[in-house]
């Protein structure tokens, strides 16, 4: 019952969250109909779960058979995604803070030329600390960015 069958069942992508894993053609590897990742498929030692691998990156991401979907395999996972999540955010509020804090607690001049420097210099470390983030999220989940933007590309007939 908790067992996925590659040959007969196909289950949401966990990576993308859209597209459909199912078995490729003569070979023992799963793969995404969205975001082209490759997958395989691994019995849990001493166990009846079923463990889904990521295969074509170096990323060690993985996850078990719930019976109706995929979930994050192990509580390390989990658990540093979940501190990542919060340890990005403050990478993200507190320059962004501080810079505003600054702005504001030291307001200059309005007509002093460059008095727009401090708001701006606010805005800037918000921007540029979230690109940070992004980037390394993406790169973390392996979070498939690029077959989105395709797709979002087809819908529109670009
Ligand atoms: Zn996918």
């Amino acid at each position: 019952m908790n067992y996925f069958s590659s040959r007969s069942q196909t289950s949401t992508c966990p990576v993308c969250m859209r597209g459909a894993i199912a078995e490729m053609p003569m070979m023992e590897s799963l793969a995404c109909n969205f975001c082209n990742h490759i997958f395989t498929l691994e019995k849990e030692p001493n166990s009846v779960r079923q463990i889904l691998r990521m295969a074509d990156t170096i990323s060690t991401l993985r996850w078990v058979w719930t019976g109706q979907r995929w979930e994050n395999a192990n509580a390390v996972q989990v658990y540093t995604s979940r501190w990542l999540s919060a340890l990005g955010i403050l990478l993200v509020l507190v320059p962004t803070a501080i810079a505003s804090l600054a702005a504001y607690l030291f307001p200059p001049d309005p007509d002093v030329p460059l008095a727009w420097f401090p708001k701006f210099w606010a805005i800037a470390t918000f921007c540029g600390h979230l690109v940070v983030l992004l980037s390394i999220t993406r790169d973390y989940t392996q979070f498939p960015l690029q077959a989105y933007w395709r797709s979002i590309k087809r819908s529109f007939n670009l």
